[in-house]
């Protein structure tokens, strides 16, 4: 389906791979350096072991965080190389350098041995990162012989070490990227039915393109969050202080009635948990969706809610979910989040995980063993559900 170059479409053998990949962890809030979650690292491995068998001479090259164009110690990548270096049981050497690329840079690569592996600092301490700036992308590109994109995260932007690189050296998609493009996209082209799908989060407007382009695939949609609440005020209903986005009532009727219009069934809550403020101490309440008090807000799916949902997810084939059901960070808002894991879980067929928010949940809940696939990347995979190329594997070489 992808026709793209991948792994397979060169030797490597004694070749200068320059790899971009995703190593943006989330550090320890408390502890410096610490790194909170590697799922990001340990996805890359698949690529990077392939190379170092091939007897590739990997260059890994990867942003972390905002540093906005400076050599902030915040986001050194010193952490992900020790990890990757436990990870892959071999030493990576962490070719460090404020500037990303500087002749100790190039000296360390040219020392380069076949199989070794190397990590560049983190590629946003240039503010021409996100520029795509060509200079910058010559700087990476002279590195390497071939480029390797992998970072699937960031593959819904145009920057120098993904699009920029790429069309300055042969090029291919790695494992990790292929992955989540095949499994994506056959969802999208192909989807054993029925197909459901769950959308959920802050905001209608982030995800007007994804319901636009799922109603048109799906079987069933299934709505919470605070985005529910801007569809049940479009209904009429009292919403008290919840969410809503006012100037998108109009849109969310028009999506309501372009599911009739298909046969698409659009579920939204039912049920609601209430109450004053966002707090882990709030006192809640759970009420039916016709009895929200004005003076209250709804910050997660009822129990009621979270049944109905489990109802049309479990005897789904295809699920792909996106955005959390509540303030799923606030332990009283939760449940209905975990709820949703829990089903998709339980589903005999393929269950998506869109990234973000819905894949810590799923993590944290420890079901991401028991699905098909966790995105690793919250916005490409939002881009990719809407439908759009994304510039990052749009500009590796046609297969
Ligand atoms: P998004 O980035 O659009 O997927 O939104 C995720 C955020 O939506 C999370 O931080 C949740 O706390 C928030 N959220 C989910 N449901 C609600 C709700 N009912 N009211 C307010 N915020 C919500």
């Amino acid at each position: 389906m992808l026709n793209k170059k991948t792994l397979k479409d060169f030797d490597f053998k004694g070749k200068k791979t320059l790899v971009r990949v995703d190593f943006n962890v989330p550090m320890s809030k408390e502890e410096e350096g610490k790194i909170a979650d590697d799922v990001r690292i340990r996805a890359a491995l698949p690529t990077i072991e392939y190379l170092v068998n091939q007897g590739a001479k990997v260059i890994l090259m990867s942003h972390m965080g905002r540093p906005k164009g400076e050599a902030n110690p915040k986001f050194n990548l010193a952490p992900i190389a020790q990890r990757l270096s436990e990870l892959l049981g071999k030493e990576v050497k962490f070719l460090d350098s404020p500037v990303v690329v500087d002749d100790g840079v190039r000296s360390g690569v040219e020392a380069l041995q076949d199989g070794d592996v190397a990590l560049l600092q983190n590629t946003r301490y240039r503010k021409e990162e996100e520029k795509n700036d060509p200079e910058f992308s010559k700087e990476l590109a002279a590195l390497g012989e071939i480029y390797v994109n992998d970072a699937f995260g960031t593959s819904h932007r145009a920057h120098a070490s993904n699009v920029g690189v790429s069309t300055l050296l042969p090029s291919a998609v790695g494992y990790l990227v292929q992955k989540e493009l095949d499994v994506m996209g056959k969802a999208l082209a192909d989807p054993e039915r029925p197909f459901v799908s769950i959308l959920g989060g802050a905001k209608v407007s982030d995800k007007i393109g994804v319901i636009q382009n799922l109603l048109e695939k799906v079987d069933t949609i299934l709505v919470g969050g605070g985005m529910a609440y801007t569809f049940l005020k479009a209904q009429g209903k009292e919403i008290g202080r919840s969410l809503l986005e006012e100037d998108k009532i109009e849109l969310a009727t028009e999506l309501m009635k372009r599911a009739e219009e298909k046969g698409v069934k659009l579920l939204l809550p039912v049920d609601a948990v209430i109450a004053d403020e966002i707090a882990a101490d709030a006192v809640t309440e759970i009420v039916d969706i016709d009895s929200i008090p004005a003076e209250k807000q709804a910050l997660d799916i009822g129990p009621k809610t979270a049944e109905i949902f489990t109802e049309a997810i479990v005897g789904a084939k295809t699920v792909v979910w996106n955005g959390p059901m509540g303030v799923f960070e606030v332990k009283p808002f939760s449940q209905g989040t975990f709820a949703i894991a829990e089903a998709l879980a339980k589903v005999d067929g393929v269950t998506i995980v869109g990234g973000g928010d819905s894949a810590l949940a799923v993590e944290i809940a420890g079901y991401s063993d028991k699905l098909t696939h966790v995105s690793t990347g919250g916005g490409a995979s939002l881009e990719f559900l809407e439908g759009k190329v994304l510039p990052g594997v749009d500009a590796i070489e046609n297969a």
